[in-house]
């Protein structure tokens, strides 16, 4: 049985975990608390297509299913609600826009994944006029703060947790005690002397959580993006993002930030609403926008599980079992 310490519980080292004791290894997990932290903030969303030209992501159709699976196994697991699949109202601002949308949703691959309709349904009474509609069939919320929470209170109640963060001096200390050490730190690993050519290319962002002011017959299930997207919270709060900032001096919410998301949001919405909480995260995106995944170059006991970008959710659980699978086959 292999012995594995993991460094870092944001959605990478959460699902890491999960996946390497299912496979029978013993883990261990540190998590220092460290300002920035990406999954604590996101929405959690899963969204077939992105961009303006409404793209389907990369291997959606492949990863959907493995991360529902595993997203529900862990409800079960822990006790907990964490899958939610709502669709998605897209605001169509332009007649450029709808015609996008209208081709992307002749193509056979969209089939499933994007409609067409006429009106806002929940959200009518809520949006400025103007706007035509699609609607994103196949999309999903995960709840990650309370999966992280779950996962840790139980992870700690084993004994498995510690709430600090590693020294990098002491890693080959470590390597004494542990078979391999996966470092799962988020926007942090940009320091990481153990992974010294990683193209890291980090953007800040940040959500506000908004309440709509006055009395309102039903809140909407849905979500709804324009340029913002709102993910109901299912407590008649809303929580409204992002933006993205490639250079930042902190990791703190700014009034530039928070400025930026008002703008949008005074173009969709005509209903007034007040601002709950204001938050902010650095995503571990990667230069060519892909996870970063395997052993360093320096010690082939250490690795990195890291660079799932803007898409957390729906890449995590896939490649935490590639992964897994990889280092408890490994010989030594
Ligand atoms: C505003 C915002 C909205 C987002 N919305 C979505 C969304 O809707 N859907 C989606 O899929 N993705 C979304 N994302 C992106 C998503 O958050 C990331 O893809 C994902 O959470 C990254 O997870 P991670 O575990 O790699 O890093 P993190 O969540 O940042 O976790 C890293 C952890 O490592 C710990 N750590 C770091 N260094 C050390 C150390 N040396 N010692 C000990 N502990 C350490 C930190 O304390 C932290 O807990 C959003 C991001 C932001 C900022």
């Amino acid at each position: 049985m292999k012995k594995i310490l993991i460094v870092g519980q944001g959605i990478a080292g959460t699902l890491l975990a999960w996946s390497l004791r299912k496979r029978g290894a013993e883990v261990h997990i540190w998590d220092g608390d460290l300002a920035g932290s990406s999954s604590s903030v996101a929405a959690g969303i899963i969204n077939p297509v992105t961009g303006k030209r409404f793209v389907k992501s990369w291997r959606f159709d492949e990863f959907y299913p493995i991360a529902k699976g595993i997203y529900q196994q862990l409800e079960q697991e822990l006790g907990i609600s964490i899958w939610e699949e709502h669709p998605t109202l897209r605001l169509l601002g332009t007649p450029e826009e709808a015609n996008d949308w209208a081709i992307r949703c002749a193509q056979p691959e969209y089939a499933d994944h994007l409609g067409e309709t006429e009106h806002a349904r929940a959200w009518e009474p809520f949006l400025k006029p103007g706007f035509r509609f699609g609607v994103i069939r196949k999309s999903a919320r995960v709840r990650f703060p309370l999966l992280l929470t779950t996962f840790r209170e139980n992870a700690h109640r084993e004994g498995i947790f510690f709430e600090k963060s590693i020294d990098y001096q002491q890693v080959e200390t470590l390597l004494q005690d542990y078979d391999r050490i996966v470092f799962c730190e988020g926007w942090r690993a940009t320091t990481n002397p153990f992974f010294p050519e990683s193209a890291f290319r980090v953007s800040k962002g940040e959500a506000l959580i908004i309440r709509f002011q006055g009395h309102i017959d039903r809140i909407p299930t849905e979500m709804v993006k324009k340029t913002m997207l709102l993910v109901p919270m299912g407590d008649g709060t809303f929580w409204v993002g992002s933006t993205y900032r490639w250079h930042f001096e902190d990791t703190l919410p700014g009034t530039d930030g928070r400025d930026y998301i008002l703008g949008y949001l005074h173009e969709m919405f005509d209903t007034p609403f007040e601002i709950v909480n204001h938050v902010s995260g650095i995503r571990p995106t990667m230069i060519d926008r892909r996870p970063l995944i395997g052993p360093s170059t320096l010690n082939p006991k250490i690795f990195i599980f890291n660079g799932l970008g803007t898409k957390g959710a729906l890449l995590a659980p896939f490649f935490a079992e590639q992964l897994a699978a990889e280092i408890c086959t490994q010989k030594g």
